[in-house]
């Protein structure tokens, strides 16, 4: 980067999550070229306190408005700006005084402030892959409208991202994305009946927040992935196909009109994706372990195995539908992956609440965004009565 260049100020919605953090590794290591401008928790104050301390940022927003006092009184002696509930953050999505947004909350209220930083034409960098499941056509609309560049950080969308650099005018025949096929690969429902959420949340390669662990052990994430991907690449649901690829080496792929396919590898390390997100269109010069494929004599690939684990037909099934669907699917899972997580439903119930759910609540072939925050509403609430909370 040129010395006068301007640095890029980033807005991280979601500081204080895995990918929060792995963001803010970034930015320290690459500060002459980055700088931290916005951060947000929900509610983890001695986290974000930490954070704000370290990186300066003008402003932070704290979800969760119990914890104001103790944000405020730990900034007392800086200038930084504390605001705190869920209105706050929309607000501070609203600030000129950033560049990018890296979207990283987790889950449905992750949508609100993302449009609204779309809204104001920001770059986003988006892990957030909820805000799409849910409103994917909304959401890519207001981004066009607003000419608010979408570049993803889930690593298989990235990878998608990187292969298509360059192929603007080749259309695409389909995509693939990899799945490592997450800590129950090859095990059956006599199995998952009596899984734990310890388990559950031990994945093998990668290390991520609760929610995203859980999906990636139903193999809901992949499904989630499949409707992400539809939005962001404006594909046709027999476009997308899933692969298990328990190496996690190849992080997708992509098959052009002349059968031509293009993939993306590298370690499996979630800052890769972060860093050329926020890079972009630049990518920055790091010293990460490097691929030793010595190291991977062989990489495998598999069918995903959709009867053991269901939810990803769920998906499919919401990706092929289109309207409110995958957004009802969405806050079904939210709230059975949530009421697992506290041990109070069973791993092959986060199925069956989904399934339920879907075939409970009306279908709204194009809603608008408040009808999708009401199917939102009226699934957790249906998902909930199904689990007697
Ligand atoms: P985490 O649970 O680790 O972090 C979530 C972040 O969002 C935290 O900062 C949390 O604050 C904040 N948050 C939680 N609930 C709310 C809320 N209701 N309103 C506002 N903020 C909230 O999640 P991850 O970092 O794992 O995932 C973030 C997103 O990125 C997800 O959508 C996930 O699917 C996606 N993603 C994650 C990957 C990963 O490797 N982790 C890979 C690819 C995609 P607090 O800490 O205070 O609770
Ligand atoms: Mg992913």
């Amino acid at each position: 980067m040129a010395e006068n260049e301007q640095k890029k100020r980033i807005a991280i919605f979601g500081s204080t999550g895995s990918i929060g953090t792995q963001a803010l590794d970034v930015i320290r290591a690459n500060a002459q070229m980055l700088e931290v401008e916005i951060l947000t928790a929900q509610t983890n104050a001695p986290l974000l306190i930490k954070q704000a301390l370290e990186f300066s940022p003008n402003a932070i927003v704290i979800g969760d408005e119990t914890k104001y006092n103790e944000v405020k009184e730990a900034l007392a002696t800086t200038s930084i700006k504390v605001f705190c509930g869920e209105k706050a953050l929309e607000e501070a999505a609203d600030f000129d005084t950033y560049d990018v947004m890296l979207g990283a909350i987790v889950g449905f209220a992750g949508l609100k402030p993302t449009l609204r930083a779309i809204k104001k034409g920001k770059v986003i960098a988006l892990a957030n892959k909820e805000t799409l499941v849910v409103a994917g056509d909304i959401v890519m609309q207001t981004a066009l409208e607003n000419r608010a560049p979408i570049i993803p950080v889930d690593s298989e969308h990235s990878a998608i991202f990187q292969c298509l650099v360059g192929e603007s005018r080749n259309p695409i025949e389909k995509i693939i994305l990899t799945a490592s096929g997450g800590p129950f690969l090859g095990k059956k429902p006599n199995f998952l009946v009596n899984v734990k959420r310890d388990h559950a949340l031990q994945h093998p390669n990668w290390n991520m927040g609760a929610k995203i662990s859980i999906d990636s052990a139903t193999l809901m994430n992949k499904g989630l992935e499949m409707i992400e991907a539809k939005w962001l690449f404006n594909l046709q649901p027999h476009q997308i196909e899933v692969v298990v690829h328990p190496q996690s080496i190849i992080h997708s792929m992509v098959q052009f009109e002349d059968g031509s396919v293009k993939a993306q590898m590298g370690l499996p390390d979630m800052k890769l994706p972060i860093q050329y997100a926020l890079g972009f269109p630049e990518r920055i010069k790091n010293d990460y372990p490097r691929l030793n494929f010595r190291k991977y004599p062989s990489l495998t690939f598999e069918e995903p195995d959709y009867k053991t684990f269901r939810t990803l037909g769920l998906a499919i099934e919401a990706l092929k539908a289109g309207g409110n669907k995958a957004c009802v699917l969405n806050a079904a899972n939210e709230i059975a992956v949530w009421a697992f997580l506290k041990n109070r439903i069973g791993f092959l119930d986060i199925t069956a609440v989904v399934e339920q759910t879907m075939e409970a609540i009306p279908f709204i072939a194009k809603p608008t965004l408040d009808e999708y925050f009401e199917s939102d509403g009226e699934a957790r609430n249906f998902a909930a009565s199904v689990m007697k909370m």
